[in-house]
């Protein structure tokens, strides 16, 4: 793909400075798109910069850091308060190819591993006429599914029944969301009997690997509800998805349908015997789990590169995101072979098609305020029809991604979705400039409130806090789902009541008069008029005092998740109020006690106490408190160092234990306040031992680090309070 790469001294301190570019910016936009469901680079671009750091750092093994993002598997776990669990087999990502060589490059190597040759499978040569004699040395068949653009899940059945489902979460660890997959009609509750003795009975032990998605036909229709509710509208199919399953109530996930398709195995005791993968799914379908009526089994890397061209053409007509197709080895023991990088099996690979692109005109663009007085940059362009639907907006993210793209007005460029939904700026097409061009600039004051632009890395932010700009943003953010969550105060509904100056803050909204909001969308200003026509400013009445009733006891944590405080999200939110009990002790906080929190850098802790040094903070809890809003912290108590066996320490669990599984030691044990790790070092406190403990129990050995038997956990777990 073509574009600029500012940054490609071959220097070794060029190279280092472009390794650090290159995490920080791929970081960025792995929490962008997975954490924050607000995607500013395509998937294409993003596998390109993490091909070019993998080959930085393989030239440069001094620069090694874990935290790298070639070093993980892919995106963060979900925030929520869902308990995580470790998976017992590890759930890898399977690397990308973009092109049809790529693929049979990769099959090559496959063959080669393996000392077969890549005639292709059984079909090869005429030779096979001659009863094999003559005929070319097959090369391993493979097996091919569509990659269905939705949420990976591990789901964990023992003697048939579901028992657990995990999101896949880092791929080490991930949320436990069995409820709300117990919610999806899609995935069975317990496995049927096979019909055939070759299949054996119902296995003791499976878990099944697959992605749980929402149909296309469903993601429009909850759309077009949430539009008539006057909610904010999800992006696409895949966000709809994750935002239903981290829903806290299995009632909206059995509301909303999502299906499932498998895809793959974790831990599994009692199989039959299993050669290949074609007949593993053969199995699932006996089983009654539901897998791919697309794809299957192909004797030949010249039947791949047919079936991807083929299922090219039918993609647009399924109800289902498809964003290419995985081609795997198909025979189990060739797999093993294989064997796995430290990040994705050898024996797969995922051909991902191109995202549509077209070429039209950026005619100007625009700056916009955002919640945390961010001002973003927002490009209006020639119309263009693009995947499906008419593209004219597009955000460029910021200013340095304008400059690293090098965009002006006027410019020719290319549009193309990402993620089938988004549509993204890639490039300008230089060779038609014709010199009229004009560079973009970023505003020296805010479009809005004309207050001071500060600028903090690529970002552009208005200090002003009274900006309405901002207010209004915040109060989006601060009504919505997962902070205050004032059902049915939608974007439209916000907009008109901060137009008619009915909320001014916060707090505004909880001492709203229902009365008066219905004098104000009847007979206000023309906006309002317009609302009250469409429905939802009937809705808005009725809500305004129940919604924000409920509202009131949602508790601290919910509270700091909705201010729009810089560097505070949830999970922030939730470590602040396990500290800080109320809103009074958090305003005594200094900048030191922020720091000594978990999780806290120094950006964060300097955030929140320059935030709470501000007029705005105080202003903001005395009026909500007023209002009649609980400012006290609901979340548990943090369990002192000391206070029983556990607290501060960490531990690793080996080997089986008769009375708990790993997932529901390693809960208990964090909810003791201890730390869980995977692998027994010096700073280990001890290690739990059950039976057929292997080199964990040793290594403990070797170093002198204390070793406890599951009788000695379940005594200390009952001094605790916890078993
Ligand atoms: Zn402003």
């Amino acid at each position: 793909m073509a574009k600029t790469t500012p940054n490609t001294s071959t220097t070794a301190t060029g190279d280092a400075a472009r390794i650090h570019e290159l995490r920080e910016l791929l970081t960025r936009a792995n929490t962008a798109y997975y954490a924050d469901a607000a995607p500013f680079m395509s998937d294409q671009e993003f596998d390109a910069l993490l091909a070019e750091l993998a080959s930085l750092e393989d030239a440069h093994p001094e620069l090694f850091d874990a935290n790298s993002p070639t070093q993980r598997v892919g995106g963060a776990a979900l925030e929520g308060e869902f308990a995580t669990r470790r998976h017992r087999v590890p759930m890898l990502s399977v690397d990308n190819t973009y092109s049809v060589e790529e693929m049979r490059a990769w099959y090559q190597r496959c063959a080669d591993a393996l000392g077969a040759g890549a005639g292709g499978g059984t079909g090869g040569g005429t030779g096979g006429d001659l009863g094999g004699l003559f005929a070319l040395p097959a090369g391993p068949a493979l097996f091919a599914d569509p990659k269905v653009d939705g949420l990976a899940i591990s789901l964990r059945y023992e003697d048939g029944a579901l028992v657990e489902a995990v999101t896949r979460g880092d791929g080490e660890k991930g949320d436990l969301v069995t409820a709300n997959v117990r919610a999806i009609r899609a995935i069975p509750l317990a496995l049927r009997a096979p019909k055939t003795a070759q299949w054996g009975g119902i296995p003791r032990v499976l878990e099944v690997r697959g992605e749980i998605f929402m149909p296309v036909r469903e993601f429009e229709r909850i759309n077009a509800e949430r539009e008539k509710h006057g909610e904010q509208l999800f992006a696409n199919a895949r966000n709809s998805c994750v935002g239903t399953l981290k829903n806290k109530d299995p009632k909206v996930v059995a509301s909303r349908r999502l299906s499932f398709v498998a895809h793959g195995r974790g831990e599994g005791e009692g199989l039959p015997a299993l050669a290949a993968h074609s007949e593993f799914v053969a199995y699932l379908k006996e089983l009654g789990v539901p897998v791919s009526a697309i794809g299957g089994r192909l004797a030949s890397v010249d039947e791949a590169a047919r079936t991807i061209e083929d299922f090219a053409g039918k993609r647009e007509s399924l109800d289902f995101a498809v964003d290419g197709m995985v081609v795997r080895i198909d025979r189990f023991d060739e797999q093993e072979k294989l064997g796995f990088t430290a990040k994705s099996p050898r024996w797969a690979v995922a051909f991902k098609y191109p995202a549509e692109q077209k070429e039209t005109v950026l005619e100007k663009v625009e700056w916009q305020v955002g919640k945390g007085g961010t001002i973003t940059p927002r490009a209006t362009m020639r119309p263009v029809f693009v995947a499906g639907s008419t593209v004219k907006h597009a955000t460029l993210h910021n200013i340095e991604e304008i400059q690293r793209r090098d965009l002006r007005i006027g410019d020719h460029v290319i549009v193309e979705k990402a993620g089938e939904i988004i549509p993204q700026v890639v490039r300008a097409v230089v060779e038609k400039r014709t010199g009229d061009e004009k560079p973009i600039e970023p505003p020296t004051a805010c479009p809005v409130c004309q207050g001071e632009v500060e600028r903090e890395g690529p970002k552009l932010f208005c200090t002003n806090p009274m900006c309405s700009a901002r207010f209004r943003e915040r109060l989006k953010w601060f009504v919505g789902r997962d902070q205050m969550n004032i059902d049915g105060l939608g974007e439209e509904i916000v907009d008109a009541l901060v137009d008619a100056g009915l909320v001014k803050d916060f707090a505004d909204v909880f001492t709203l008069d229902a009365v008066a909001v219905a004098r104000a969308l009847a007979k206000g200003d023309k906006a309002l008029a317009e609302i009250e026509k469409k429905g939802p400013g009937k809705r808005a009445t009725g809500i305004v005092e129940s919604a924000a009733d409920a509202a009131r006891h949602r508790g601290l944590t919910r509270v700091l998740a909705g201010l729009g405080i810089k560097h505070v999200g949830a999970s922030a939110a939730k470590t602040l109020a396990r500290r800080f009990r109320s809103a009074d002790e958090l305003l005594a906080a200094t900048e030191e006690d922020l720091l000594a929190l978990n999780d806290f850098g120094e950006v964060t802790a300097k955030s929140v106490a320059a935030w709470l040094r501000s007029t705005d903070a105080t202003h903001v809890f005395a009026a909500l408190a007023k209002a009649g809003v609980d400012l006290a912290s609901h979340e548990p108590k943090p369990v002192e160092a000391g206070a029983n066996a556990f607290a501060g320490k960490t531990f690793v669990v080996t080997g089986t234990l008769e009375r708990f599984d790993r997932g529901a030691v390693t809960e208990l044990l964090e909810r003791a306040g201890a730390k869980v790790a995977g692998s027994v070092s010096k700073k280990t406190s001890a290690v739990v031992a059950g039976a057929e403990a292997g080199s964990k129990l040793a290594k403990a050995q070797e170093l002198g680090v204390e070793i406890w038997d599951e009788a000695r956990l379940v005594e200390e777990l009952a001094k605790a309070g916890l078993a």
